[in-house]
């Protein structure tokens, strides 16, 4: 594994053109995951371009180096020449090329570029030429802390990678709560607070940060659109593109709500479904000895972690909620 990482950073030192991407739906560890890598290829004297299929969430926006961020979805003749162009790829944070959305996936797959893959989900896809994929590390951040680390580059690390790399490691953990939390998770993280990154300045940005639309629309969803199954310790939130609109939805508003449904006494399986641009896009939680990741690849189009999976539905926001009613007694029985 050092020889991969040294390799990586050879590739990073010999490349002229390199693009950073990561998939669709920026949380936490995609932009963090990012950014540190972003700020790393600075410090070693290049430069990179953080290519995301879509825009970061506002309550991410105060972070450095977020606007160097190209949006795919806002400028796809621009990220597509820089992907044309590119010696060297990296893709974070997501292990097959459709994450990134169908025309950006094609582009990506077209592309020469050498391409790296450093993620830490499930079942890695073959379209990369040199993957680091570490399904029990709990987030890419700390995969790029140990790309860092393992070169010997560990001496590099400034605020400006510190900080987003401690932001992916924090959500993706759920604030360290996790069981995919080590104690080299811990021992990373003791590193980069004597680095000086202000671990609550972090906290307070990504939690203390509210809109008042945004607690709103929590409230409603929870007091309003929470079911619970009756034979079986799952729980449902939905919400419509029409509830979104009643208050002002931005982007990152409904993080999370998924695991306000988990953390309901004696739900296990939780299931978060959200009409949006047109599709129902469904976030699955749960914990014990039930795993959602199975399910969302058969029945969903999509995949994850075995407590933390997702997927989408071209049927209304009813029939794809009926849908995995009818199924809860397949999976989770
Ligand atoms: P979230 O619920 O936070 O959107 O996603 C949780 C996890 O589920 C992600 O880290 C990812 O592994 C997986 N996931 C979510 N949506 C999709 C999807 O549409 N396709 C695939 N393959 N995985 C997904
Ligand atoms: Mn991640």
């Amino acid at each position: 594994m050092i020889d991969t990482y040294e390799r990586i950073v050879e590739l990073v030192k010999s490349s002229e053109r390199i693009v950073i991407t990561s998939h669709k739906g920026p949380d936490g560890d995609s932009i963090g995951s990012s950014l540190g890598l972003y700020y790393f290829i600075q410090q070693l004297g290049k430069q990179a371009a953080v290519c995301h299929p879509d825009e970061a969430p506002i309550f991410l926006k105060w972070l450095n180096g977020v606007d160097a961020i190209i949006p795919f979805e806002s400028y796809p003749n621009h990220v597509r020449d820089l992907l044309e162009s590119a010696d060297l790829i990296f893709c974070l944070d997501y292990n097959s090329p459709e994450r990134v959305g169908q025309e950006m996936a094609q582009v990506l797959l077209a592309a020469r570029g050498k391409k790296v893959m450093i993620d830490h989900h499930m079942f890695p896809a073959d379209f990369c030429d040199i993957v680091i994929s570490e399904t029990t590390c709990c987030s890419t951040s700390q995969l790029i802390y140990e790309l860092i680390d393992q070169s010997v580059n560990v001496d590099l690390i400034n605020e400006n990678i510190g900080t987003p790399l401690y932001l992916g490691m924090m959500t993706d953990t759920g604030s360290f709560r996790f069981p995919s939390v080590q104690p080299r998770t811990h021992d990373i993280i003791a590193d980069l607070l004597r680095k000086g990154v202000k671990h609550s300045m972090v906290h307070e940005k990504v939690y203390d940060s509210n809109t008042l639309d945004r607690l709103q629309l929590r409230g409603f969803a929870i007091a309003e659109r929470f079911q619970k199954l009756n034979d079986f310790p799952v729980a449902i939130i939905s919400l419509s593109a029409a509830d979104l609109q009643r208050f002002n939805y931005k982007k990152g508003d409904t993080e999370g709500l998924v695991n306000v449904a988990l953390s309901v006494e004696g739900i296990m399986i939780a299931g978060f479904f959200v009409e949006k641009d047109g599709i129902i896009k469904i976030s699955f939680r749960s914990k014990g000895d039930y795993f959602v990741n199975e399910m969302s690849m058969n029945e969903f189009s999509g995949g994850g972690h075995k407590y933390a999976a997702g997927g989408m539905s071209a049927d209304n926001l009813e029939s794809t909620i009926q849908k995995f009613i009818d199924l809860v007694p397949t999976y989770f029985s």
